[in-house]
């Protein structure tokens, strides 16, 4: 069993987004990972929740006291921790996953996705990071960080341990692979 933990979207985002994340909730379910998220019942972050218990996968979720009626935490999860600081919590995501995936979503998600990828780069952790780009979402971000490693900004070997995935598929293969 595999602990994965996933960043997404806290907003109101449109349908089509909540379905990739009730998609990539019933593939971890399926392959009976355990899903590590942000502890919260809205949004993406509900969707892949949902899908990843109605697929028989277990939920641990971690949430920042402060945002426990904000995100609506998600009393359902097998495991719900309630942390002091939003500091605590990253930490401990980190901690209790193998390996992460990073779906569309806002500030909050890419503030997560940097910290776990440069993490990894400086060498905190050996895990896989992975960003699911569906539909290109992603495309600008990764466009402006090639061009700074053109520049010189950015290391080669940072962009390479960012792993681009097209599908669902995609991503559970990359997030798993030794
Ligand atoms: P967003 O992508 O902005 O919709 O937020 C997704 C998740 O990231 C939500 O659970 C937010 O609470 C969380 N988040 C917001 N700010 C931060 C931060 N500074 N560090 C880590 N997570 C955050």
């Amino acid at each position: 069993m595999t602990a994965i933990c996933v960043y997404c979207a806290s907003g109101p985002v449109p349908q089509h987004y909540l379905d990739l994340a009730a998609d990539l909730g019933t593939a971890l379910g399926e392959a009976g990972h355990t899903l590590v998220s942000g502890g919260g019942n809205v949004s993406m972050m509900g969707a892949v929740a949902a899908a990843t218990r109605a697929a028989g996968g277990k939920t641990v979720g971690i949430i920042p006291g402060h945002l426990v009626d904000r995100e609506a935490a998600d009393r359902d999860s097998d495991e719900l921790v309630v942390t002091e600081t939003m500091r605590e919590r990253k930490r401990l995501m980190e901690e209790r996953a193998d390996g992460f995936i990073t779906l569309p979503g806002g500030i909050g998600t890419l503030e997560e996705l940097f910290e776990t990828w440069t993490g990894g780069f400086l060498g905190e952790h050996d895990k896989p990071v992975v960003v699911l780009d569906a539909d290109g979402f992603y495309q600008p971000l990764l466009r402006w960080l090639t061009d700074l490693q053109g520049a010189g900004f950015v290391a080669a070997e940072a962009l390479e341990r960012l792993q681009i995935a097209q599908s669902v598929a995609d991503a559970m293969a990359l997030v798993t692979r030794k």
